[in-house]
């Protein structure tokens, strides 16, 4: 049966993406989360709560419906659950999530200042600047909300939440990881930037000719997307 198939297939990816993080530096002891939505059903699999990376297994993710609640496992899921839960609701073409607190991308949040697009490497993959959402107290939708209505507004598969860290998106759990990964650097490398002046920003159409080409022409050319 394809979901059975499907979920089987994104135990292996999800705790990969979930040990990428670490692999990263994106993540210390057991915070961060790596999720993946089960194509074609309401479902998502995300890493169990509060368990040692190293004791991670594809069998110990943990499946759970799009409201949080969980439909297979014998471990909680984690904390952030509810929170992409909404996000794969509300945002139908997200099929990845993730969620850390990596260090200069939560410097940034720390001081609720949105990343200018100064470097060609965030024209390419976030599009301008990656923005900042007002300040959520975990428990409810209300983290799910401001990243949804953030990300709305914004080319970006990042968003920083204000005093907390970044929340990222992506086509699949990998792509989520990719962009976790790259909004760290490139949150690092404009931190480094302004210790010695103020950056130089893009023009927004060198930002839109160069988002363009890295989204539809870089890499190896795929028969379907
Ligand atoms: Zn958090």
């Amino acid at each position: 049966m394809k979901v059975t198939d499907d979920i089987a297939r994104l135990r292996q990816e999800v705790l990969k993406a979930n040990l990428d993080l670490v692999r990263n530096g994106l993540v210390v002891w057991t915070g961060g989360n790596a999720s993946a939505r089960v194509p074609g059903a309401d479902l998502l699999l995300i890493k169990p709560s509060g368990v040692d990376y190293d004791q991670l297994t594809p069998e110990s993710m943990v499946v759970c419906d799009l409201h949080g609640n969980v439909v297979e496992g014998d471990l909680a899921p984690s904390s952030d659950t509810a929170s992409h839960a909404y996000i794969y609701r509300h945002m139908p073409h997200v099929g990845g999530v993730t969620h850390t607190h990596s260090t200069y991308a939560c410097a940034w949040a720390a001081r609720g200042e949105a990343v200018p697009c100064v470097l060609t490497a965030m024209a390419d993959e976030f599009g301008g600047p990656i923005p900042c959402a007002p300040f959520a107290l975990i428990g409810d939708d209300t983290i799910g909300a401001a990243v949804v209505e953030t990300l709305r507004t914004s080319h970006s598969v990042a968003v920083l939440l204000q005093n907390h860290g970044p929340f990222t998106i992506g086509k699949d759990v990998r792509s989520a990881v990719k962009a976790a990964v790259m909004c760290e650097d490139v949150c690092r490398t404009v931190h480094i930037s302004r210790q010695l002046g103020p950056p130089l920003p893009i023009l927004p159409s060198d930002v839109k000719a160069l988002y363009d080409r890295y989204q539809n022409v870089y890499g190896q050319q795929q028969e379907e997307k």
